[in-house]
């Protein structure tokens, strides 16, 4: 320190001072340069929980140094949101000394138990010394359907949510004050009604072009130029910075999953 990976506590992003917003930079891997990626600490009457990992234990161990104050009389406790290696390769961290329950959802321990993650991790150790101290440590507790923690002045309740348009229709008739997303830079609902109207579109159009025909194996390999629906339409006129690389890829997944999803359900 100082490095260009650098986590930053930001504050601004919540202004309840129960939940403390992380974000970690990461510059070390061409493919991914300039990601940026939140993770939280939420600290209840009984609880401090730290939601989601980030890259690697030094991560949490930076997390963990502005909480300190708070651990005594209070259990500690690690949720991961899901598998990816930006968000749950901290986990090794809470172990020896550190030893604290990590709680998910079922998919996320038979993600960090598979051979592509043991293979993905040391593909990602060639590439940088980031990853030099990870290992994979899978969930302790798992879930399936929900999880609540009740922290006595705060409740959080897990819910499996895999990202269909249903999980984002269910997240906005909750009517959130405010929503924290990992890689959102922003805590306005109106990001929900976005990303959901996002997903409709691309399923609207998945669903026209599947009235018409199927869709043969090559189609599959560039969904987003079968359903005539461009990253630049996505992104439209925005002025904000863009990490297009890895959001073109990001949009070119999310049309074949959707096309996918409706070919088996067609
Ligand atoms: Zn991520």
């Amino acid at each position: 320190m100082p490095s260009l990976n650098e986590i930053i506590p930001d504050l601004e992003i919540s202004s309840d001072e129960r939940i403390r917003v992380f974000r970690r930079t990461f510059h070390a891997i061409k493919e991914f340069e300039g990601m940026e990626v939140d993770a939280y600490i939420v600290i209840t009457d009984h609880y401090v929980i730290v939601l989601d990992t980030l890259l690697c234990p030094e991560d949490v161990s930076f997390m963990m140094q502005s909480v300190k104050n708070q651990l005594r009389g209070r259990s500690l406790l690690c949720i991961n949101s899901h598998a990816d290696w930006d968000h749950a390769w901290g986990n090794c961290y809470f172990t020896g000394e550190n030893l604290a329950p990590i709680i998910a959802h079922d998919h996320c321990l038979t993600r960090l138990q598979s051979t592509e993650a043991h293979k993905e991790l040391l593909d990602f150790q060639q590439l940088s010394s980031t990853f030099k101290n990870v290992f994979l440590l899978p969930p302790t507790i798992t879930f399936n359907q929900h999880f609540t923690i009740h922290g006595r002045n705060l409740t959080i309740e897990l819910l499996h949510a895999p990202g269909h348009h249903l999980d984002l229709e269910q997240l906005i008739a909750l009517q959130p004050l405010h929503v924290l997303c990992s890689h959102g830079k922003t805590n306005s609902p109106d990001q929900l009604k976005q990303n959901l109207s996002y997903i409709c579109e691309i399923e609207r159009r998945c669903k026209s072009v599947l009235q018409k025909r199927k869709p043969g194996v090559t189609d599959l390999v560039h969904v987003s130029e079968l359903i005539n629906y461009s990253f630049n339409e996505v992104v439209g006129n925005t002025t904000e910075t863009i990490d297009r690389i890895f959001y073109t890829q990001a949009h070119e997944n999310n049309c074949q999953a959707i096309m996918k999803w409706l070919m088996n359900t067609y």
